[in-house]
């Protein structure tokens, strides 16, 4: 198109681009599902619009918030269009092609690592999938501030956008034209597309329509020559009927019927809010694919677990949270320069946002879900919606059905508690679908859990019961702080723990060497942010946590011990003066140690070796 001002794609899209162009990937049927996101993003948009001003949703069709698909087998064209808030010609050329997202070169780094190409949603780069499938692809959008406009783009580095004066006025919203590959020719059958929309898109909010053919019979005239008038057969075949029924009435009627196919929308999804019905109607299935579409990642896993309640009193609201099955890329990234919270904001059915900080703290951050409640009020803006006083409660709600919700993965795991997986066999097949699905999480999110010692003080007890962590006799496995307990020796007042950069070298410590030999079990820490976790969990169940690497290290009864350490008291004092104040507070005789003659230990209110390690290194 001549008047086409012409771009040039940003870098990293372009490289994107060409990975999906040159794809051997199987799975092309993605695109479709990530074209529907959208467009139910965009209608989302638009709704939300709506709520504070009626207007921009127009008259007719127009005010129609749904998602068309349309077939032209002979051009092999297929298009997806929605009536959802559109793009105006800016839009246009930043959201597809010259800005790019933080997501972007993650992705592409991923697929040169032989990523899964099935979570190109996830990474916000969703909309470059359709060229999985197509060659040329045509994007007219049209948005309530601009004129319609047309994006157009063969994948070839560039783009054009010029303003649409050759296809119909979509009145609001956009449609894209996938103009297909030759390979690509099953995404032009109506059969293909249905499954498709009942596997991926079940749970979009918007009715989505199918342009159907259907094969109808249809009474035509049996003889051309003694049919009726020609002026007739330029009618409507209805009309044509019903006039030569009349005249036929004496005689016979001459017709015959033939198949013809018609056109007409059919309706794909049935628009069910899940959140809305009754947990024990909705199928792990169900759950399963209502995650995969609210949280668009399709990998093939299971959520982790989730919760689905009903909040009565003061402030009413439905809520389905999800644990994903793998955390995102970028979790703990920039975790202390974004506010990022995953859950969907509905007020009575209606979207409102999905940034809403004020729903889950910051550590719950992994979490997916929805909540949609009745109690806030529905036509104030985002701004105000904020500050409601709600907002609060439900806050205090959600973080303590997400505890719950985790702890019990826990309780379900056998591998948790040996002795449930041996005496419960009849849940022998439940059991084994959940074996393993604590230590599971706490690979993805234990480090979550630890953020959130530090950072709740409120939720630190309930917190510290989803700790976990390898110590000296959990065998290569994880330990609770419930079972160190357990297995705390009589007479044995504190936890004992070390911390380190890793298992093996803690292993080799001299400061273990009394305490195993008496059997005492400590606690391997080796993430850098357990050297802060320890600064905020100062107690568990009345016990306190020792650093076996620091001062205060008590072993059970102490008087023989008061005795010795008088004895020699000289020693210890020449000791120190030999080492002089300033390189070490005291010295002192210690009951810690086994084969090792003498070690450095920090004061109790010290930073730790491996703290101190960390500071220099700044790892975390
Ligand atoms: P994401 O949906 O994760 O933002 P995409 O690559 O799928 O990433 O889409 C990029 C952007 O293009 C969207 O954020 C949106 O701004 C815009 N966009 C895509 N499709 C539509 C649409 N149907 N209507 C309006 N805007 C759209
Ligand atoms: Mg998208």
């Amino acid at each position: 198109r001549s008047s086409a001002e012409k771009f040039e794609f940003q870098a990293e899209v372009s490289r994107l681009m060409d990975i999906l162009i040159n794809s051997l990937y199987s799975n092309k049927d993605i695109f479709l599902r990530e074209l529907i996101s959208n467009a139910s993003d965009a209608l989302d948009k638009i709704r939300f619009l709506s709520l504070t001003d009626k207007e921009v949703l127009g008259e007719g069709d127009n005010s129609k918030l749904d998602i068309l698909i349309k077939l032209d087998k002979e051009n092999k064209v297929l298009s997806i269009r929605d009536r959802g808030i559109g793009m105006t010609k800016e839009d246009l050329i930043k959201n597809l092609g010259t800005i790019a997202k933080s997501g972007t070169s993650a992705f592409v780094e991923k697929m040169q690592t032989g990523g899964d190409l099935n979570l190109i949603g996830q990474f916000g780069v969703g909309f470059y999938s359709v060229y999985l499938v197509a060659d040329y692809v045509e994007v007219i959008s049209k948005h309530n501030d601009d004129k319609q406009y047309i994006w157009e783009s063969k994948a070839d580095g560039a783009f054009a956008v010029s303003e649409d004066i050759w296809h119909e006025p979509l009145g609001r919203g956009t449609e894209i034209r996938l103009h297909l590959r030759e390979e690509a020719g099953e995404y032009l059958q109506e059969d293909k597309l249905k499954e498709l929309v009942k596997k991926y898109s079940e749970f979009i909010n918007f009715p989505i329509h199918l342009w159907a053919s259907k094969e109808v019979d249809v009474e035509v005239p049996a003889d051309e020559d003694e049919s009726a008038e020609e002026e007739e057969t330029s009618d409507s075949s209805s009309s044509e009927e019903e006039e030569s029924a009349e005249e036929d009435t004496e005689k016979k009627p001459k017709t015959k019927k033939v198949k013809e196919t018609t056109y007409e929308w059919e309706v794909l999804n049935d628009v069910k809010a899940i959140w809305l019905r009754s947990p024990k109607e909705v199928t792990d299935e169900e759950y399963t694919k209502f995650y995969h579409t609210l949280a668009k990642d399709f990998s093939d896993e299971k959520p982790l677990a989730w919760s689905h309640f009903t909040a009565e009193g003061d402030v009413e609201f439905k809520a389905v949270l999800f644990v994903p099955p793998k955390a995102p890329h970028d979790l703990y990234e920039s975790y202390y320069n974004t506010q990022k919270s995953n859950l969907k904001l509905y007020v009575r059915r209606v979207f409102i946002s999905d940034e809403f900080d004020e729903l889950l703290p910051k550590y719950l951050s992994f979490l997916k879900g929805l909540v949609d409640s009745d109690t806030l009020p529905l036509n104030v803006s985002r701004e105000m919606l904020q500050q409601h006083g709600s907002l609060k409660t439900i806050k205090k709600k959600l973080i303590r059905k997400a505890l719950d919700m985790i702890r019990r993965i826990a309780d379900e795991d056998p591998d948790e508690s040996d002795e449930k997986a041996k005496t419960d066999t009849e849940k022998a097949d439940e059991n084994d679908e959940k074996k393993g699905q604590y230590a599971k999480f706490w690979n993805e999110f234990g480090k979550s859990i630890k953020l959130g010692i530090i950072e709740d003080a409120a939720n630190r007890n309930r917190l510290a019961k989803l700790l976990r962590f390898e110590s000296t006799k959990s065998g290569g496995k994880l330990a609770s702080l419930e079972q160190y307990i357990s297995r705390m020796k009589p007479g044995q007042k504190d936890i004992f723990y070390i911390t380190g950069p890793n298992k093996e070298q803690l292993e080799k410590s001299p400061f273990l060497e009394r305490l195993t030999k008496k059997g005492y079990e400590v606690i391997f820490f080796t993430d850098p942010v357990d050297e802060y976790l320890m600064q905020y969990l100062m107690d568990y169940e009345d016990k306190k946590f020792q650093n076996v690497s620091k001062e205060g290290l008590k072993l059970g009864k102490e008087s023989k011990f008061k005795d010795l350490k008088e004895s020699y008291k000289e020693l210890t004092n020449w000791w120190k003066d030999v080492l002089t104040s300033e390189n070490v507070d005291s010295v002192k005789i210690s009951n810690r140690l086994d084969n090792t003659p003498c070690v450095v230990v920090t004061s109790k209110y010290g930073w730790s070796a491996n703290m101190e390690r960390i500071m220099q290194s700044q790892t975390l």
